[in-house]
């Protein structure tokens, strides 16, 4: 089979490793790719959102499959784009991607589908909101409605801060048209997880589950990044708590989604938060995360190229999925600075001693090769460091010393990513 990858960041490396270990792989592209996945396939100059010409390629090199990565080319219509060209894409169509797109559309699917969330109200105008929030009282969540990459949610512990972040976003412009309207909703207390599935119409197979660390600073602390490591599995959230999740978060959307005839096909990407009454949904996302991608996919053992295709074809159930039931810790290696400015430029050593060691596989995001053939940073989260173990501590000790075997100057990590699952 023909494939094109679509990304360029950590998700995509372990995506196209993955891939390249299927028999059924003859060729496979990564538009753009990086480093890491030019040892895997070739690399093609093409933007993650320039539809047009990713299909044109797709269409020139008579690919089989398109693998989308992240959501941006989904919610500008890439799926769409296949089906009209008659190639396979292993992703939703636009009107499916609303559910990453919008954050009202999914409060009204999980309404319409019993699914429990947070109490949620849409405001298109900011004096309404801030009365809402003024009755409702603090701590309270206010988000722009549309894709802001992760800068659209404020977790407010007071009424000003609400206040603050309604005129921001509605009358400021502070993350354009995304944060015109916004839904806000009450706070939720728990433990956050990402639950992964392959779902096709209305059949839905458990990839498996991850717990995120998304803030820059160990014990959870300083601004939020787009995820500094990754644990899978998150304790106590195990494959029947995660099977149960999938029935009640995950397969009512599904029936709704087939029901209003814009069936859901692609990964899905629950991300819930374990409250005293039970797992309540945050949001839905219509790919795989970044690092939980590189946490979960080493675990795979079976073939993910023809359960892919079969996923863009709607028969998913035709095809097993299995995992290790090993544990996957992931530690994100990030420039200094990172997520604000990162300093890039630095030389980077020791990725062929981490990844020779037992369990460790090291996947490339802010990474570009140099004339000389050095490998340089290029970005703020720039290496992606997992280890499968037989428990997470083992998978701890393991990425750990991946990351000691990598050295460049200025690099940053989290020092903490696994001891919440030990
Ligand atoms: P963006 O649209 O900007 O990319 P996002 O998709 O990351 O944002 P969410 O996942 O909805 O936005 O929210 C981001 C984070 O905010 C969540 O991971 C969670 O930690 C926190 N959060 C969101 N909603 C709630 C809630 N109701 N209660 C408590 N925390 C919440």
């Amino acid at each position: 089979m023909r494939v094109l990858l679509v990304g360029s960041g950590g998700r995509e490396h372990a995506l196209a490793q993955t891939l390249a270990r299927s028999p059924d792989l003859s060729a496979l592209f990564i538009a753009p790719g990086n480093p890491g996945t030019a040892a895997l396939g070739i690399n093609v100059p093409i933007g993650v959102q320039d539809v047009p010409a990713l299909v044109a390629f797709a269409k020139e090199q008579q690919v089989d499959l398109v693998v989308p990565g992240p959501e941006a080319p989904l919610v500008a219509g890439l799926a769409d784009a296949c089906a009209r060209a008659g190639l396979a894409c292993a992703g939703p169509s636009a009107a499916a991607a609303q559910l990453e797109g919008s954050k009202s559309f999914t409060k009204e699917i999980c309404d319409a589908a019993g699914i429990p969330t947070a109490a949620w109200e849409r405001f298109t105008e900011a004096a309404p909101a801030i009365d809402y929030v003024r009755a409702k009282g603090a701590p309270i969540v206010v988000k722009a409605d549309g894709l802001a990459a992760g800068k659209g949610v404020v977790v407010a512990t007071t009424v000003a801060q609400a206040e603050a972040a309604i005129t921001d976003m509605m009358t400021g412009g502070a993350l354009g048209d995304a944060g015109r309207s916004v839904v806000i909703e009450d706070c939720l207390v728990g433990e956050e997880v990402s639950l992964f599935a392959f779902c096709a119409g209305e059949t839905a197979t458990l990839i498996g589950a991850a717990q995120d660390h998304k803030r820059i600073g160990d014990g959870d602390t300083g601004p939020n990044t787009g995820g500094m490591g990754a644990v899978s599995p998150p304790k106590g959230f195990g494959p029947a708590e995660q099977e149960a999740a999938l029935d009640l978060l995950v397969r009512p959307m599904l029936r709704e989604m087939a029901r209003r005839g814009t069936p859901f096909r692609g990964v899905i990407f629950a991300g819930l938060m374990l409250t005293d009454k039970g797992p309540s949904l945050i949001e839905y996302n219509v790919r795989f995360g970044d690092p939980e991608a590189e946490a979960l996919l080493p675990r795979l053992t079976s073939d993910l190229l023809p359960a892919l295709k079969a996923l863009a074809e709607d028969r998913l159930d035709t095809t097993p999925i299995t995992f290790s039931d090993q544990a996957s810790v992931c530690v994100v290696m990030a420039a200094r600075g990172y997520p604000g400015e990162p300093e890039k430029g630095a030389v980077i050593h020791g990725i062929d001693n981490a990844n020779a060691l037992e369990g460790v596989h090291v996947f490339q995001a802010g990474t570009r090769q140099d004339m000389a053939g050095e490998l340089i940073v290029a970005g703020g989260r720039v290496l992606a460091v997992c280890a499968l173990g037989q428990t997470v501590a083992e998978a701890q000790a393991r990425a750990y010393a991946g990351v000691k075997a990598i050295s460049w100057p200025g690099a940053v990590w989290r020092t903490d990513i696994g001891d919440k699952a030990l």
